[in-house]
């Protein structure tokens, strides 16, 4: 077996051989522990016939650990600089691709048809930078993605929010546009000690295992979204003050709001925050009509 990236020392003399400076803007907080790094492999459940796609592999640590325990690894690196660095501390590893992209603008469906033939169990595993977390979870998610789920490092505080149950403060449109595809749930929480630099913020893993079929059945997803969002637009207020002052024309439909809340058996004076998703499903239903 090679010697593993995610050591201090080996770390340090990669950065110092190539010159590299950290980008703070890039979120680039690099792993140095090994032990962390197999922890997170363990919870994505990759076999020999896996495939995994991470995003930001840095120098490499995540995406060594990905090579020893699948079939196939591609990973999706913002930063040019790196890609001199990848090739030599990779080159152990001839089933890792790297492609050069933003993955926000990347078409991820596209390289998986390319990369992954004869795949069938594909995972995405990252220590995602965290200025985008949510718009790469979100983008992974609403791309419709032949993967099975998403094993990642992000904020703690994120972390909380995505998995959170309702009637917690940590509950809002993110928990329910995130467990509407996939079950949610906080793996592990890790140190600030483990990274290079070490970021200003407590982190955590969080697992996220795609569902079959969404949470719940929507007339419309992308009104369901709509309504999510517009019922935490402001935490204090009412539902019925969120519906009417953020949805399209809301202050002259308030009596058809108000009909649609009794039809979908939800007090008007309730709180986004105390309603399930299965409530927020019956009203975003019972709320479409009158919104397109
Ligand atoms: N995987 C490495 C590790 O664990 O040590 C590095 C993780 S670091 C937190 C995030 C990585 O994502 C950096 O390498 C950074 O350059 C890269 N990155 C930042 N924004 C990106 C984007 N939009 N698309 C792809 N990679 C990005």
């Amino acid at each position: 077996m090679h010697k593993d990236i995610a050591t201090p020392a080996r770390t340090r003399a990669i950065l110092d051989k190539y010159g590299f400076s950290f980008k703070k803007s890039l979120g680039q907080n690099f792993l140095i522990d090994t032990n962390i790094l197999r922890r997170i492999v363990d919870h994505a459940d990759l076999s020999e016939e896996s495939g995994a796609i991470e995003i930001g592999p840095g120098i490499g640590a995540l995406t060594e650990q990905l090579a020893r325990r699948s079939k196939k690894v591609l990973a999706f690196e913002i930063d040019q600089r790196l890609l001199p660095i990848l090739e030599e501390t990779l080159s152990p590893y001839p089933h890792v691709s790297i492609i050069n992209e933003d993955v926000l603008k990347a078409d991820v469906k596209t390289a998986i048809e390319q990369e992954f033939e004869g795949i069938n169990d594909i995972m995405v595993v990252a220590n995602l930078p965290y200025y985008v977390t949510t718009p790469i979870i979100m983008k992974l998610l609403e791309d419709k993605l032949p993967i099975r789920g998403i094993v990642c490092m992000l904020q703690k505080e994120v972390a909380d929010r995505i998995s959170a149950r309702p009637g917690t403060k940590e509950y809002g449109s993110l928990s329910i546009a995130v467990q509407y595809y996939t079950e949610a749930e906080t793996a592990m929480i890790v140190p600030k000690t483990v990274f290079v630099p070490q970021p200003n913020v407590d982190s955590a893993v969080i697992k996220l295992t795609k569902r079959k079929e969404p949470a719940v059945a929507v007339k419309s997803e992308s009104f369901f979204f709509k309504v999510t969002k517009a019922s935490f637009a402001q935490r204090r207020k009412t539902l019925l003050n969120n519906l009417t002052s953020q949805l399209p024309g809301g202050k002259q439909k308030k009596e058809h709001i108000l009909s649609a809340l009794e039809q979908a058996n939800v007090e008007p004076g309730r709180r986004g925050e105390t309603l399930s998703i299965e409530e927020f499903a019956r009203l975003s239903d019972a709320l479409l009509p009158h919104f397109s």
